[in-house]
């Protein structure tokens, strides 16, 4: 991977600005570099985000998904890190920086940070 370096910089960078740490980021990057996440649902219309709906193995209990969920007006996430502590997950990470690359290959515009569904999250997990 020539390029890996300056993109996970690039995604630290931007996550920094969110307030998650680089182990988080470090952690989303590999859930996709070991693509072992199951795309359940991944459904765009028009640049707009229906749902993507993502699996990801547990890192501790066997035969155990995290799911995330993409919709129109919010994003969700089943682990104890997102569900419990309404922390911006390894998880939400990935499933962002999976959009992220999904828009830029198909050469539209995409904000992480700009994202109203995360900015939804972000507003209903502030404490
Ligand atoms: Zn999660």
């Amino acid at each position: 991977m020539p390029k890996g370096k300056g993109l996970a910089s690039r995604y630290y960078d931007v996550f920094a600005e969110l307030k998650v740490s680089r182990r988080v980021v470090s952690k989303a990057l590999k859930h996709i570099l070991d693509k072992k996440i199951i795309v359940s649902s991944f459904n765009i219309e028009q640049g707009n985000v229906k749902i993507v709906k993502l699996l990801f193995p547990s890192e501790t209990r066997r035969d155990f998904f995290h799911t995330l969920v993409i919709g129109e007006y919010g994003v969700k996430c089943d682990c104890e890190a997102s569900a419990l502590r309404g922390y911006i997950c390894s998880h939400i990470a990935a499933g962002l920086i999976i959009l992220d690359m999904f828009f830029k290959n198909t050469g539209r515009e995409f904000s992480i940070k700009d994202f109203p569904q995360l900015r939804r999250y972000i507003e209903e997990h502030e404490r």
